[in-house]
């Protein structure tokens, strides 16, 4: 079979070839869609293939966050819990309530920082703030524990077998918890921009 001269490479489709193989351009709904929930083809930070999950089924890396940001280990987790109660009494608890009342807009809880941990909402793709925190610190792990006191507090066990290391509050507040050791999420500041404020910014 002869090639037609007049007929220009890439523009039409061959004999037999009904669809085109050229990708379609991105629809406006593809492109609004929230960066979490886009499938990806491999993961940043190990290669391994991924799917609808928002981390990395093989190294925890979070897949809408910069490489090497992960998921915090259910170690650090209970870790936390216990310094969080240890802080809360050290302080009599109106200095922890005052503490996390500050550091909640980081996305943090008095624990987490001394931990640089930091909680990140999926929806948003970034650090979870004020409003969240206080929502998933108190009315979400409220509700939870209530449910845990009655069920031998199997659901404070919850991270140990979720897919994306969330507590049942975190499925409530649509939130995952990432270890952030040099505090690449903190909030934007004029002096000491990030990088995740050159992505906001
Ligand atoms: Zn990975």
């Amino acid at each position: 079979m002869t090639t037609n001269p007049g007929e220009s490479r890439g523009t039409g489709t061959k004999p037999g070839q009904r669809w085109s193989a050229r990708p379609r351009p991105a629809s406006a709904a593809a492109l609004a869609a929230p960066t979490a929930l886009a499938p990806r083809s491999a993961c940043t930070a190990c290669g391994q293939a991924t799917g609808i999950e928002p981390c990395c089924q093989s190294c925890g890396q979070v897949l809408f966050l910069p490489r090497g940001l992960a998921l915090s280990t259910p170690g650090l987790r209970f870790g936390g819990y216990l310094l969080e109660a240890a802080l809360f009494v050290c302080t009599l608890g109106i200095g922890w309530f005052i503490w996390a009342f500050i550091v909640f807009q980081q996305g943090q809880t008095p624990a987490k920082q001394l931990l640089h941990m930091r909680v990140v909402h999926i929806t948003d793709a970034g650090t979870a703030r004020w409003g969240r925190m206080f929502f998933r610190e108190f009315l979400a792990k409220g509700i939870i524990g209530v449910l845990a006191y009655f069920t031998l507090f199997v659901p404070y066990f919850w991270l140990l077998w979720d897919r994306n290391g969330q507590e049942l509050w975190d499925k409530m507040a649509t939130t995952l918890v990432v270890t952030d050791p040099a505090d690449r999420l903190r909030s934007p500041s004029p002096d000491h921009p990030t990088e995740a404020d050159a992505q906001t910014w």
